[in-house]
């Protein structure tokens, strides 16, 4: 019989995590980090895999617990959640689930774009509120027909964004540190400049250090009174104190948001204003690509355990010999 192999499932309970692995496998299941307390050192010792299956932390104290873990499985492309520092400095590979979700997230980008510019949530309230009845729909004031979008982030969500407006024929340029791979679009290495030259900005960067709050309010105040910004990245990029003062003194016109600084509270600044579109962090929420990248979490670890390379290792953690 194959060695037994024991893994840590870290997160909440979801069907093809579940079901997923073969027998010789031991799963181990904790659904947060208050749960964690009741795992015994015993068990601690023995995990060498872990499958972090939603957007809950995985730090240095969480995985210093866990000494022989020798791969950490996490769900969603971002990892800003996960030490990977800790990781790569422990010999310990870190996978993520990139391109599986790519073209769902760059669906939602351009659904919430619309949504907010065309204002589509404002106009079903009132609908539901039978105001129709008796008036049209006042005209929008807003429209992606005189727009230019500056994307902040032109990787593979923010490429497949930009081919959505390309469709729609809305012109594009973009902001990242280094210009990227193939892309036409103009590429400006200053956020601002760019800020300056559009009236509508998509964040799609990864969170952590070198991101946070890069769209703050000299940004916003740039991008202008006719300014909208769409936010699918993570909150932690926008200043998001700035960006209510902005949005309420009309420095800028609109915000469409996924994703908040503190998930999941939404500040009831937010909540209450008419010119945002809320989104409780769903870019990726359809059943058929959580799916997708539950079976990526669980094909990493299957692969690394039958002593191959796992199909999507961070850059941070590259695997060697295998
Ligand atoms: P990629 O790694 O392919 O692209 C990241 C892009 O961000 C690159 O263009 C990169 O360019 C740019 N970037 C990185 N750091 C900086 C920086 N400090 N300043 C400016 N630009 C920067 O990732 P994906 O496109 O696959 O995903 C992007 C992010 O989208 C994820 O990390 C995640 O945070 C977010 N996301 C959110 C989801 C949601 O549910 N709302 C779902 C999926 C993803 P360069 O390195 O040259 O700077």
């Amino acid at each position: 019989s194959q060695e037994k192999v024991d893994v840590l499932i870290y997160g909440p309970s979801k069907p093809v995590i579940d079901g997923g692995f073969p027998a010789n496998f031991v799963l181990h299941k904790f659904e947060n980090q208050h749960d964690l307390s009741r795992m015994t050192p015993d068990i601690a010792g023995r995990i060498r895999g872990v499958a972090v299956t939603g957007l809950v932390q995985a730090d240095a104290v969480m995985l210093a617990r866990l000494p022989k873990t020798e791969i950490v499985s996490s769900f969603g492309v971002g990892y800003d959640h996960i030490d990977f520092k800790y990781a790569a400095g422990n010999n310990i590979i870190v996978t993520n689930t990139p391109d599986v979700l790519t073209e769902e997230v760059a669906d939602t980008a351009l659904g919430l774009l619309i949504a907010t510019v065309r204002e589509f949530i404002k106009a079903d309230r009132y609908l539901r509120a039978g105001h129709w009845t008796t008036q049209s729909f006042p005209l929008s004031p807003g429209s992606l027909r005189d727009r230019k979008v500056g994307m902040v982030g032109m990787g593979r969500i923010g490429q497949a964004i930009a081919r959505r407006l390309d469709a729609s024929l809305v012109p594009v340029v973009y902001h990242s540190r280094n210009p990227a791979k193939g892309v036409a679009y103009k590429h400006y290495p200053n956020l601002i400049e760019m800020a300056k030259d559009v009236d509508t900005l998509i964040a799609i960067t990864p969170g952590g250090a070198s991101t946070a709050k890069m769209i703050n309010a000299e940004v916003l105040k740039a991008l202008g009174p006719r300014g909208v910004l769409i936010n699918v990245a993570r909150g932690s990029v926008v200043d998001e104190e700035a960006l209510i003062a902005a949005l309420k003194d009309g420095t800028i016109m609109a915000a469409g948001l996924d994703v908040f600084a503190a998930e999941p509270q939404v500040p009831d600044a937010l909540k209450t204003m008419q010119n945002v579109v809320l989104l409780p962090h769903i870019a990726s929420a359809s059943v058929t690509t959580r799916n997708a990248m539950d079976q990526l979490v669980v094909d990493n670890l299957k692969l690394w355990f039958a002593g191959k390379p796992p199909l999507t290792p961070i850059a941070e953690t590259p695997v060697k010999g295998r």
